[in-house]
């Protein structure tokens, strides 16, 4: 077991930049990722009205649309000189499905760089829980689907880089380190492409997202910012229905605080351990910015009414999951002061990650000490374990 002693990660991955590299979509020319208003600036630069940019946003991100030809109110011989000149929908596209027996998909999409990377998006027919306790969103019990389709409502999780900087010592996405940022384009994409494949209807069903996939949003915040404002304004989703959670990257939170309410995501911090010292053990990146500095930054949010920050807590058996270690994780929410809540997730293992899970006697105690502090605390359900779709389980793996 690596906290005990064991020295974790001597030279924990460098850390990109905010922003740091886009990716190499090259010469592409593409309308997925750009809002109304630069898809007007590109007709006009193509000699037609602003309002041309207004159909094929309303063909792309509400009709789903995937090929420029598929656009018929654009007349047939705009879209023939659109083509010529490069242009192309480029929505990204799932290139891969895996089902497991929970009813959960995880997919491998394939992004819009040249590169022909592909990321991973998890959809979770009933969602995991991890919505519970979210302004009386999501009640357990939901209304049956109307539509018949199976499911009453829905989580996706959505990712935001191609692997990842951060190093943390569970999860299987740290070992492919950082391969590239996603565009806004590849990042609102992975949710468009879902919600085609499950006939989702926006304004309808009850689908909450969240970015929690693989990478750290806030080491690519503008665009992830960018896509979030794609998904409000184009898409028509809500952004009390979606939550970001960060590993703790304090300049990327503080720069969330400055987020105008109508487009900003819950936040959940990604806290895992009961102390800086456990923390930095598990999350190298504590060295960085360690608990109080990341509990200060998220101090600065003005929260919406009834609005809660998650703590994200993952249980590694004998690690983190001792009642000692809920008793400490209780102080330390009440400290913060802030309307919070905390969603525990037993560890999920993967290949070569030299943790246990929790025993669920465990967990159910864990939950229990934090509840008797008064603490909403919540259970997420793991989804889809046998198809590595789990949290901290993202890596490409192929075998289904
Ligand atoms: S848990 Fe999240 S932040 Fe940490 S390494 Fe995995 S993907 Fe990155």
């Amino acid at each position: 077991m690596l906290y005990s002693g064991q020295a974790v990660s001597a030279n924990p991955s460098p850390l990109v930049p905010l922003d740091a590299n886009n990716p190499s979509s090259g010469s592409l020319r593409l309308f997925f990722g750009l809002e109304t208003a630069a898809l007007s600036e590109q007709m006009v630069r193509a000699g037609e009205p602003p309002w041309r940019g207004h159909q094929v946003a309303e063909a792309i991100y509400r009709q789903h649309v995937t090929d420029l030809d598929g656009i018929t109110t654009l007349p047939k011989p705009l879209r023939q000189r659109l083509t010529n000149e490069g242009w192309q929908v480029g929505r990204p596209r799932i290139s891969q499905v895996f089902t497991s027996v929970d009813g959960t998909e995880r997919y491998l999409v394939q992004g819009q760089g040249i590169d022909a990377l592909t990321v991973e998006t998890v959809w979770m027919p009933e969602g995991d829980d991890g919505e519970q306790g979210d302004d009386g969103l999501d009640a357990v019990a939901a209304p049956p689907n109307e539509q018949g389709k199976g499911w009453h409502r829905a989580t996706v999780c959505v990712s935001s880089q191609v692997g990842c900087a951060v190093n943390c010592q569970f999860c299987l996405t740290a070992k492919l380190g950082l391969q590239r940022n996603l565009s806004a384009g590849e990042i609102a994409g992975q949710v468009v492409a879902v919600f085609d494949r499950q006939a989702v209807e926006v304004g309808r069903d009850r689908v909450n997202l969240v970015f929690m996939g693989m990478g750290e949003p806030f080491l690519n915040y503008d665009n992830f910012m960018s896509a979030v404002r794609l998904l409000v304004e184009e898409v028509g989703l809500s952004p009390q229905r979606m939550t970001v959670s960060t590993s703790g990257i304090v300049p990327g939170i503080e720069r969330f605080a400055e987020e105008p309410p109508e487009t900003r995501p819950k936040l959940a911090i990604s806290l895992n351990a009961p102390n800086d010292e456990i923390r930095s053990e598990i999350m190298p990146i504590n060295r960085k910015w360690p608990i109080e500095a990341v509990v200060d930054a998220v101090r600065g949010i003005r929260l919406r009414s009834r609005e809660r920050v998650t703590f994200e807590y993952v249980l590694l058996g004998g690690v983190t999951d001792q009642p000692h270690h809920a008793a400490e994780v209780a102080r330390l929410v009440r400290r913060t002061g802030l309307p919070a809540k905390v969603n525990l997730i037993a560890w999920n293992p993967g290949p070569g990650i030299p943790y246990t899970m929790p025993r669920s006697e465990a967990v159910e105690a864990f939950r229990r000490a934090l509840a008797n502090e008064g603490i909403p605390t919540y259970l997420r359900r793991p989804r889809g374990r046998d198809i590595f779709a789990a949290c901290g389980q993202l890596k490409r793996t192929v075998e289904g």
